[in-house]
């Protein structure tokens, strides 16, 4: 950075004595000071994210689905990008499966669905509900990271296996994973199946009974 600051101020001095200045008084060239820095609301980081062209999916997007629900949450749900519905209406989770969602945190959990924060890996919708690729998950992590950040829940429950792998790294099967703990950084995750994939294959939902059963268990110690 030194270097390239130099070799422009030595350009510019070149460049003026070219013109026949012998002296001058003109202020060297002097590298903007950027702020790389997220902010540090939910509120200011939502509206960062709304203005968002990082990657392709900015091109069709109708909406950017930042997340939405309690800023305090003691979960955090997080699934894997929006679909029609969300894209549409700049919510996540409100179309059929979102419905599902909303059953089993009311039904399960005992406690309504604005108790929870619930986003996911990308915040634009992968046109024809695609899985995010590697370059779009990352290039969207920052948002996730620093929303994990603000919110600070005491649980983040990752849905599906594309929600679990970008967010931990780990690429063991979903199967393998649902229903257990892992710590990352400083917060805890616990996998489980997508309820898309619950709409498809309805016996896997006793599964995620199960899980959500150990979520209402460690809420009620933390
Ligand atoms: N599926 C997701 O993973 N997220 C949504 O918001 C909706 C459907």
């Amino acid at each position: 950075m030194k270097n390239l600051r130099n070799a422009l101020l030595l350009k510019q001095l070149i460049q003026l004595k070219q013109l026949g200045y012998k002296y001058t008084s003109v202020t060297p060239y002097k590298e903007e000071e950027q702020n790389f820095r997220l902010p540090n609301t939910l509120e200011s980081l939502s509206k960062q994210a709304m203005e968002c062209h990082l990657c392709e999916l900015s091109k069709s997007r109708q909406k950017v689905v930042f997340g939405e629900g309690d800023p305090n949450a003691d979960i955090l749900i997080v699934g894997e990008g929006p679909g029609a519905s969300e894209d549409s209406t700049g919510k996540p989770f409100v179309g059929r499966s979102g419905e599902l969602l909303t059953k089993m945190i009311e039904n399960v959990l005992h406690i309504s669905r604005s108790d929870v924060y619930i986003t996911n890996i990308v915040k634009c919708r992968p046109p024809n509900n695609a899985t995010p690729t590697a370059v779009q998950a990352h290039t969207c992590q920052p948002y996730l990271l620093k929303q994990i950040e603000l919110i600070q829940p005491k649980l983040i429950i990752t849905l599906g296996a594309t929600a679990y792998h970008y967010l931990t790294g780990d690429e063991t099967e979903i199967s393998k994973v649902r229903g257990t703990l892992c710590r990352e950084n400083d917060y805890t995750i616990i996998p489980t199946y997508h309820p898309s994939y619950l709409l498809r294959n309805p016996s896997a939902k006793k599964e995620v009974f199960e899980d959500l059963l150990k979520v209402k268990e460690l809420m009620s110690k933390l």
